[in-house]
């Protein structure tokens, strides 16, 4: 999370602030205000997870850059895999239905969250998409959170997995430079490796090695959701995890996703260079570099 742009503002939570809390107030900061929003966001996750758990539905965070192809993923997905599971997505974009409007076109349930400024999707917000689908027909719920490789990492939704696309675009130290993002990874989806041919730069091995430099022994896949290659293994990891989903549901027991709370304490202790100073008269903190 960042603790100096106000991101954990949303839609979703704004109400938690009114009255509104004014940050000079003594005994309070704008960190520790945001931190309060961070508790109310996880005991609202504690209540989205027993809801969906209540229906049995598996819920995917899918989380990358924007651009790297999480929507293409889910509807490669849905193409292959209509007739064997119920999906429904939840989309989440600053702006537009364009995402949704897509998952629509293959006749799936999607409901498109716009979040104005906010980068990330918190757990109020998907609490009011999921008042929007109807919980009894769902094995598989997708989130597709807004495209950003930090905040959403720190946000429990209520979700059970998180799976972190990489595309071959965007270069394979992507895992080094947002160790936050990527500890918090369950799956890590190297996508469009049908491009791999034209970017010889880009090594599967290199983005693994920096994935497991984090200590995470998350499993890596390859995919291209063009061509279909590595579609069927990555079908295969949700069979599994359904299936493991459902034998503990059936034990009143459920899954927790890997979540990082804190994260802005790792950034700040890895980038020694970047220092938080706050300037005086303005109503955010800056980042000041020395
Ligand atoms: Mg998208």
């Amino acid at each position: 999370m960042c603790s100096t742009c106000g991101c954990n503002l949303t839609p979703g939570n704004r109400h938690l602030l009114e009255p509104p809390v004014k940050a000079t107030r003594p005994g309070t900061s704008p960190e520790s205000v945001l931190g309060g929003l961070l508790a109310a966001n996880n005991r609202q996750a504690e209540a989205n997870r027993a809801r969906l758990d209540a229906h049995g539905i598996l819920t995917i965070n899918l989380m990358s850059s924007p651009g790297s192809g999480k929507t293409a993923l889910l509807e490669a997905t849905i193409r292959s895999m209509r007739e064997e599971l119920r999906i429904a997505v939840i989309e989440g974009d600053l702006e537009t239905e364009n995402d949704a409007d897509r998952i629509r076109a293959l006749g799936v349930s999607a409901h498109q969250i716009t979040t104005g400024t906010a980068c990330h999707l918190d757990a109020h917000l998907v609490a009011q998409g999921l008042d929007n689908l109807d919980l009894d027909a769902i094995d598989v719920l997708f989130v597709e959170n807004v495209g950003n490789l930090v905040c959403p990492a720190s946000f429990d939704l209520g979700h059970h997995r998180n799976v972190t696309l990489l595309s071959v675009t965007e270069g394979d130290d992507k895992p080094a430079k947002y160790p936050v993002m990527f500890r918090a990874s369950d799956l890590m989806l190297i996508t469009k490796v049908d491009l791999l041919v034209h970017l010889p730069e880009f090594s599967t091995n290199r983005a693994e090695t920096f994935l497991r430099r984090l200590a995470s022994d998350a499993p890596v896949l390859t995919l291209s959701a063009r061509n279909g290659d590595g579609v069927a293994q990555w079908q295969d990891w949700l069979r599994r995890e359904l299936d493991g989903y459902r034998a503990l549901t059936h034990q009143k027991r459920t899954l927790t996703p890997r979540i990082q709370p804190d994260g802005a304490r790792p950034h700040r202790a890895e980038n020694p260079q970047v220092r938080f100073v706050p300037v005086p008269g303005a109503s955010d903190a800056r980042i000041q570099r020395r």
